[in-house]
């Protein structure tokens, strides 16, 4: 708290009175705290992969690019360095678009069962495609694209109602991705996803369940802020960019839900998002009929 004063002086020098202004600095010191320790984060994020392909770079002029069995692989670090340092920039700038309030939502009243199948299929053909013989040799040494080469099977439990809520649908999607790409990151190869829908009295509930490594208890408060990860080194060899969370938690309150985490280590974790919903009122339709 700051305090400051200052006295009420007449001209004749009598003093008349005293005001006292008391300022609470508290909040403004830990918005400024926050914001130097987010300056350091992406800066450090930034050099780690720049100092790799700094690295890798350096020993390919050096002569490992006339070497045919190393420089390939030199230039894919490479390659696979710069391509998360522009996924990690893409993330920066949505947030702070989302930050500053001009990131605007493109709301529309959306089939909320359909807009998952929907996301969920290409999940399922992603698997499809990584069967097939000529993907057959970029399985599972290729842990730089999400996902690619591991196996893992969607089970869908839905409710047979349809529930229709107002979302947008582009990021939307985006936060399903991301609940979606960590399950399977985070997931030993063959495990099975469980995604569900049911709706509540005035929520549409939706998760994403995986029997992956789960989330240590201490680490569950942290995991939706900016670059918090468990296993650093790991979330980096995946292509992680540590934000894809805290987007996803950014998007969901600004559709008024909320997205939690429960999650055993070792057992696995399942992600809810809930969203607001009106049961939609068939007498009401029919009379306007
Ligand atoms: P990242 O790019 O590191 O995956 P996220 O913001 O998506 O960033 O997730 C933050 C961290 O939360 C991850 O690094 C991981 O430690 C943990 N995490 C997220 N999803 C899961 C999951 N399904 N199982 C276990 N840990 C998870």
């Amino acid at each position: 708290l700051q305090a400051y004063f200052s006295l009420i002086q007449r001209e004749s020098g009598f003093i008349s009175g005293l005001v006292c202004v008391l300022h609470d600095v508290t909040e403004q010191q830990k918005i400024d705290a926050d914001r130097k320790q987010f300056v350091s984060n992406v800066s450090h994020e930034l050099r780690t992969p720049l100092t790799s392909v700094h690295s890798y770079v350096e020993a390919l002029s050096e002569g490992a690019w006339q070497d045919p069995e190393v420089a390939p692989q030199f230039l894919k670090v490479a390659q696979d360095e710069t391509d998360r340092m522009i996924r990690m920039i893409n993330d920066l700038l949505t947030l702070s678009r989302m930050d500053s309030g001009t990131q605007k939502l493109d709301i529309e009243l959306t089939n909320i069962n359909e807009l998952f199948n929907y996301v969920l299929d290409r999940y399922d053909m992603m698997l499809k495609q990584d069967d097939s013989p000529e993907h057959q040799n970029t399985r599972l040494d290729d842990p730089n694209k999400e996902g690619v080469g591991k196996k893992y099977t969607i089970k869908r439990e839905f409710t047979q109602r349809d529930l229709w809520v107002d979302l947008d649908t582009d990021r939307f999607t985006q936060v399903l991705d991301n609940l979606m790409n960590n399950a399977i990151k985070y997931s030993p190869d063959g495990s099975v996803i469980t995604c569900r829908l049911i709706e509540t009295h005035n929520n549409v509930i939706l998760s994403v369940s995986d029997q992956g490594l789960g989330i240590p208890r201490a680490d569950v408060p942290h995991i939706f802020d900016r670059f918090y990860r468990v296993d650093k080194a790991r979330s980096r060899a995946q292509g992680g960019t540590g934000l894809g969370l805290a987007i996803s938690r950014e998007v969901i309150q600004m559709l008024g839900g909320k997205i939690w985490v429960d999650s055993r280590e070792g057992r696995g974790s399942t992600f809810y998002i809930s969203l607001p919903y009106q049961p939609y009122e068939e007498d009401l339709w029919d009379e306007t009929d």
